[in-house]
């Protein structure tokens, strides 16, 4: 047992402690039915936010998670912007778990206090994320990462798919999908582009271009993972939900597509991708006539990308499926370059 394990341990240990030192009766509480022991952290604007709202169980073990209602409820909140959270905010003494917490454009929700668990959201254009951790003690830390030089499209000329096996950068997160992942489908909102079967067919093609490693640059597959269609559902992607949902929904203006990750203990827990189908039209085959649409596969393989837990490639290598920014018509981003491989080789 290393160092950091022994720390992380024993921070776990003491709130196992004052998770089991909080009153579990229903003496003393305030109208919002919260343990007054679970409020006296929180500042006042965030003690009026929780009034009236349901309260997810805080279990360090992570084994007794917000019922269904909780979460929906949660969800439909507006978020708490991140400048509002007091810092060394602690969840056992104020209580925000399942809440959203919003910097600009991007969201994430406070998680379970599990040991160690991160909630990421990421946009495909334009490098913007917030991350929430609650680690082992309960405590909340929130970082944010923003990129200067975000642009809406990217002009990428005569851009091929090959032109990927040349460029080498990638970077991938600290997490890993542990097994076979299995999701549901919201094909609602997908616009004038696609009839439902091919909205399907395009939702599924980013998974099987990241696992088979669908490439121009003659690399054999090494992927073993697979992954797997439950069905349609009516859940919007973007929610704490406990489902994986891949689908439609509207985004920003500016933004395409969204991979929205919940980690713990360096597994893939929940994994959601939204694509923008409001403000994009979005098709499986670009023809001639292609105009401002989008490729499906190409915006879907970026997002399985992250969801397998690569980040982006470096803002010169812009023929790889990792690269931040994307343009009409283009089909590229749908065969793997070479970064893109190594990435996937190095984590899996
Ligand atoms: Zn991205």
């Amino acid at each position: 047992m290393n160092r950091l394990t022994i720390i992380r341990a024993a921070a776990l240990a003491l709130a196992l402690v004052l998770a089991a030192a909080l009153p579990t009766a229903a003496s003393a509480v305030t109208p919002a039915g919260v343990p007054p022991e679970q409020l006296v952290g929180c500042t006042p604007e965030l003690l009026d936010r929780l009034t009236g709202l349901p309260v997810p169980p805080i279990d360090p073990t992570g084994t007794v998670q917000p019922t269904q209602e909780q979460r929906d409820v949660l969800a439909g909140l507006p978020p708490i912007p991140l400048a509002d959270l007091p810092p060394g905010l602690n969840v056992l003494t104020c209580n925000i778990v399942g809440h959203t917490v919003s910097y600009g454009v991007t969201s994430a929700t406070v998680p379970l206090l599990a040991g160690a668990s991160i909630t990421i959201s990421e946009l495909e254009t334009g490098w913007e994320s917030v991350e929430v951790e609650t680690l082992g003690s309960g405590e909340i830390v929130a970082r944010h990462e923003e990129d200067e030089e975000a642009e809406e499209d990217a002009d990428l000329g005569t851009l091929g798919s090959s032109d990927g096996c040349s460029q080498r950068s990638w970077s991938v997160a600290a997490f890993r999908v542990r097994s076979e992942f299995a999701y549901y489908q919201n094909i609602n909102g997908r616009g004038s582009g696609l009839t439902e079967d091919e909205a399907r067919t395009g939702l599924k093609s980013g998974f099987d271009i990241i696992l088979t490693n669908a490439n121009d640059c003659n690399r054999p597959d090494f992927m073993t993972l697979t992954a797997r269609r439950l069905g349609d559902t009516g859940y919007l992607p973007g929610y704490g939900d406990g489902r994986n949902v891949i689908g439609f929904r509207d985004l920003e203006n500016n933004v395409k597509g969204r991979a929205y990750l919940t980690v713990a203990n360096g597994a893939l827990t929940e994994g959601d991708i939204a694509i923008n189908g409001t403000d994009y039209r979005w098709v499986n085959t670009i023809t001639s006539t292609c105009g401002v649409s989008r490729h499906l596969a190409s915006t879907m393989a970026h997002e399985v990308g992250h969801l397998y837990g690569l980040r982006h490639s470096d803002d010169y290598d812009n023929a790889l499926t990792m690269y931040s920014k994307s343009s009409p018509c283009r089909t590229h981003k749908a065969t793997l370059g070479y970064g893109d491989m190594v990435g996937l080789d190095w984590a899996y």
